[in-house]
């Protein structure tokens, strides 16, 4: 079935399988006869779901896979104990491949299509990280392979990001100047369907801040303290009326990180975090300013103090490179979509039990044709908006999950932890061996894809609220 497939999608590309094709066999041939050991690194990881900059064992787990691989590793780089950067080969072009591996918190979920909790866990790959980190490495492997066998040249990177859900692993690596040698990058996500990513993401900015008050009973002196927890409210309410007036691809969610001890003391220090996005990045500059005078607002109202506002990390939006995306295209064709059975099928369609309206079928099961028009409007934000701006950069999905799953979903979570993510992680590591060996092979597409981002950036300014010289934080909670 599958070989039919391929057979039938090097005719819908018209790639003849000739000896040129060679080095993408070997390639694809070591993703297939590694798959349990991909498998098995996607479950560790899975089942340990650390948490943004807590990942040790996930960085450990794929490090210690490619450095088993002939690759080797530079560690703790840009100053993050479980961001780390895997090398092989010399010379140029240097293509780099992105890796993810942190959880979320709050999405602990058994490998079960009911919503259950695991024993133990508190996090879980609601993103498909645990997937996703362990394609790009068994992707950047497969092409050591034909790099290896003599039939390409040039060296091939993969760049561990750790805390992406936070915007902060690549973020202080590009800052950091982790990236400066590489001449183009390829990254991929797990999704719902399996399509070359042609779409803008929002540009987003996580701040925290940090109110002080001063403690008194709040029975017996109510009158000699000050509530910093007031503050946090009161700046609620005040962004809960900016929201009326801004643009509708605007969204400004939060969490209170700090609201208090108990009922009886007055809090003297409380903290809010929130995360700021629109469409584009100018706009998340204009409604950053009016947040941060809300929240000196609250201060005023509340007679607490703002003793910090804290930009852990700002995102750009995706600049797509079309180039990279066609490149992607054919590989996906040429791949083909993972194939589900029935067993997984029956899994995934339990986990849509209640999601309305119910998907029309349960898993994906084509590659999306790729859209000749401009790119569309994604809603998510992504720390690889960033590297777009500076190398081209291309991005592709592969159905790993449910179709119509919500995203950070418990659905997703138990989609990753079995083969349906697994066929898909497969998918993906092979279409990353695919398009790299595409562009190791044809130097002009490098060139090309370059030409396209300096015309997509044309006169538009990268300009970021991290403050200068700060560096990543040491912890994210
Ligand atoms: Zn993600």
């Amino acid at each position: 079935m599958k070989k039919l497939f391929a057979a039938f999608a090097l005719l819908l590309v018209g790639i003849q399988p000739t000896a040129q094709s060679d080095p993408k066999t070997a390639a694809f041939g070591w993703v297939d006869g590694n798959a349990s050991t991909l498998n098995r690194v996607n479950r560790n990881i899975w089942t340990w779901a650390e948490t943004g900059l807590e990942e040790t064992k996930s960085s450990e787990e794929l490090q210690t896979l490619l450095r088993s691989n002939g690759f080797s590793v530079e560690a703790g780089v840009a100053g993050m104990p479980t961001a780390f950067v895997a090398s092989y080969g010399s010379g140029r072009p240097v293509i780099g491949i992105l890796a993810e591996f942190d959880a979320l918190p709050g999405l602990s979920q058994d490998l079960s299509p009911e919503r259950t909790n695991r024993a133990g866990a508190t996090a879980g790959h609601g993103c498909g990280h645990s997937v996703f980190g362990t394609a790009s490495s068994g992707g950047a492997i497969a092409i050591k392979q034909a790099l290896a066998s003599g039939a390409i040249k040039g060296t091939v990177k993969l760049f561990g990001t750790p805390a992406e859900e936070t915007g902060i692993g690549k973020t202080y690596m590009l800052r950091e100047g982790i990236f400066k040698d590489v001449d183009t990058l390829l990254s991929w996500h797990a999704l719902d369907k399996t399509m070359a990513t042609w779409d803008y993401s929002k540009a987003m900015v996580s701040v925290k801040f940090k109110f002080e008050g001063l403690p008194s009973h709040a029975s017996v002196s109510p009158h000699q303290g000050k509530s910093a927890l007031d503050a946090v409210e009161l700046m609620s309410v005040g962004v809960n009326f900016m929201r009326e007036h801004v643009k509708e691809d605007t969204r400004i969610h939060y969490v209170i990180t700090n609201g208090g001890g108990q009922p009886n003391v007055v809090p003297p220090s409380a903290e809010v975090w929130y995360y700021l996005r629109a469409n584009k990045h100018t706009d998340v500059e204009e409604y950053y300013v009016w947040l941060t005078e809300i929240a000196r607002a609250a201060a005023a109202m509340s007679r607490t103090r703002l003793i910090e506002t804290r930009v852990d990390a700002d995102l750009h939006e995706v600049l797509p490179n079309r180039t990279l995306v066609e490149v992607i295209q054919k590989n996906l064709e040429l791949v083909g979509p993972p194939v589900f059975d029935e067993r997984e099928k029956a899994f995934a369609r339990a986990t849509q039990k209640d999601l309305k309206p119910q998907p029309a079928q349960a898993l994906a099961d084509r590659v999306e044709p790729l859209s000749s028009g401009p790119p569309s409007q994604g809603v998510h934000s992504t720390d690889v908006g960033d590297l777009t701006w500076f190398f081209p950069v291309g991005q592709f999905t592969a159905a790993t999950y449910a179709y119509g799953a919500p995203g950070h979903s418990w659905q997703i979570v138990a989609c990753t932890g079995m083969s349906i993510g697994e066929k898909g992680m497969l998918v993906a590591a092979k279409t990353i061996a695919g398009s790299a060996i595409d562009l190791y092979r044809s130097p002009e597409l490098i060139q090309r894809a370059r030409e396209d981002l300096k015309r997509t950036v044309a006169d538009q300014k990268y300009v970021t609220l991290i403050p200068e010289g700060q560096k990543a934080p040491k912890t994210i909670r």
